[in-house]
């Protein structure tokens, strides 16, 4: 059997029908941990291998990748070759390079008590690991998981989103291709098929996606007591201060608010702007928009498209509060949603309160930094936070009175990329981290490990206990 047989046919995916598909999953899983059992995946130079031909299989199929891409959400091959392939082969080539330094076990001091002794930090591979991905960048954030998970020495299931299933489909065409076909596997599928996996055990979960669905995985995850990582959403608060630069923040808000059109997990939700440069500010990202699409952004190669009408009607739902005074057109048939820009919104409409992950900006007029503060520490922590200020302490006051998954101070959305910050969310925005040597963290266990020699063994711990080797001792430590 090969890993793309575990796709059931399109029929029985659209019946939500388990049955058929449930055994051949079940065995899916089970031979992804006889291979973790049998030792396949620890050796380094697996794992090494396995990232060299992750790398070789994105860049041999790049025309693939950015057409499943373009078919899936309508993305630029610009920003699939950013967001997406180079994304991936830059962290796997990332990690490959720092791997063994990574893996190499930490000696650290042994206490008096436990002398003579040698301690030391092993990176343990964590056994079978589950990916669940969205589809919003639906190779990058199935393949940079992946990544993390095979050089953790892990085995893997990945689940793509059905959501996005050109790219589902060709990762499960692709995957047992060019990575381990036993160790490595790709399950596609919707609930049912994910229902089914996750009644499994597992090592480890890897979730990126909406907190409803989280709530469903990590429940599941409890009846093995299986540890998660939670790569969640929100609303991420963008504070545009009376002493920004308005036309560095307008253009950087329009880009990272309309990049991949606006169904990004770290885009700028909403933006409060201080009510004294708010009609300066609204006219300089009017005019970046016409900057960046042209007339008519429908026309434009560089603007993608909603991922589904169902997605799309949502979104155009979330139009009717407030005046729209850019954009506002959509086009169901194409999936289009044109950059909308929105004033005058009431705080408590849907597009205040739930997450938008589309091309629409509300603009929020405040009164200072205090008022911009109290207003974000009212909400649920989110995945990210942007202050836009010419001055550096009111930029540190932010920080420190705020709490968000990451941050950027005078940008937006760009602190995904270094590739040694953390990226995850914070309380309701997400739990754990990845990228970089984070992503070797999330997916290894930290084993202490003790090593005690034989050749001598004092008695001082060994009852009977004598009052003088307590007070001897006491003195020592
Ligand atoms: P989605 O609909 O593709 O769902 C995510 C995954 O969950 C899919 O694989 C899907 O099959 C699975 N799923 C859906 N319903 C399920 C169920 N009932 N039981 C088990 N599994 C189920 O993607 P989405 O949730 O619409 O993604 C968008 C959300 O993800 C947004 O909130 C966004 O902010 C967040 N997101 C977060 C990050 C991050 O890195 N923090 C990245 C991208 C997206």
């Amino acid at each position: 059997m090969t890993t793309a047989q575990v796709s059931p046919p399109p029929a029985a995916r659209e019946a939500g029908a388990p049955l058929d598909v449930h055994p051949a999953i079940v065995a899916t899983v089970a031979r992804a941990r006889a291979a973790f059992d049998r030792g396949v995946t620890r050796p380094i130079e697996w794992r090494l291998e396995q990232l060299r031909q992750l790398e070789r299989m994105v860049l041999e199929n790049e025309a693939r990748f950015v057409a499943a891409l373009a078919s899936d959400l309508g993305k630029p091959s610009f920003e699939s070759w950013a967001a997406e392939t180079n994304y991936i082969v830059d962290d796997a080539r990332y990690i490959a390079r720092h791997l063994r330094s990574w893996a190499a076990p930490k000696r650290v001091a042994s206490a008096l008590f436990v002398q003579p002794a040698r301690s030391r930090i092993e990176h343990d591979p964590l056994g079978v690991v589950l990916v669940i991905a969205p589809w919003n960048y639906p190779m990058q954030l199935s393949l940079s998981p992946l990544a993390g998970a095979i050089a953790g020495g892990n085995a893997v299931v990945l689940k793509p989103s059905e959501v996005s299933p050109a790219s589902s489909a060709l990762l499960a065409e692709l995957v047992p291709k060019y990575l381990d076909r036993e160790a490595v596997h790709v399950v596609e599928g919707a609930v049912a098929e994910t229902t089914t996996l996750l009644a499994e055990r597992f090592d480890h979960i890897f979730y990126t996606g909406n907190g409803a669905v989280a709530r469903v995985v990590m429940t599941a995850a409890a009846k093995h007591l299986t540890p998660m990582t939670l790569e969640l959403g929100g609303k991420s608060p963008t504070i545009v201060l009376r002493d920004a630069d308005l036309d560095v923040a307008a253009r950087r808000i329009a880009w990272g608010k309309f990049f991949n059109a606006g169904q990004t997990c770290v885009a700028p939700d909403y933006v409060l702007v201080d009510a004294s440069v708010e009609e300066q500010f609204v006219e300089r990202i009017r005019a970046c928009i016409t900057a960046f699409y042209g007339a008519d952004p429908k026309a434009s190669p560089d603007f993608g498209r909603i991922v589904s009408q169902r997605h799309l009607k949502r979104l155009v739902g979330l139009l009717s509060a407030g005046d729209v005074v850019v954009g506002g057109t959509y086009d169901t048939e194409t999936r289009y949603l044109a950059p909308t820009l929105l004033r005058d919104v009431p705080l408590d409409a849907p597009v205040m309160c739930e997450e938008i992950f589309g091309p629409i900006l509300p603009i929020v007029p405040i009164d200072g930094l205090d008022a911009a503060i109290a207003f974000v520490r009212e909400r649920p922590k989110p995945l990210a936070l942007y202050v836009f200020t010419g001055s550096r302490s009111a930029a540190d006051e932010v920080l420190a009175r705020t709490s968000s998954g990451g941050a950027c101070v005078n940008d937006v959305v760009s602190h995904l990329v270094p590739h040694d910050l953390p990226f995850g969310g914070v309380g309701p925005s997400g739990m754990g981290a990845y990228h970089g040597r984070h992503s070797f963290e999330t997916f290894t266990h930290r084993k202490s490990v003790l090593d005690k020699p034989t050749f001598i063994d004092p008695p001082v711990r060994y009852p009977p206990y004598s009052e003088a080797t307590l007070k001897w001792l006491k003195r020592l430590m």
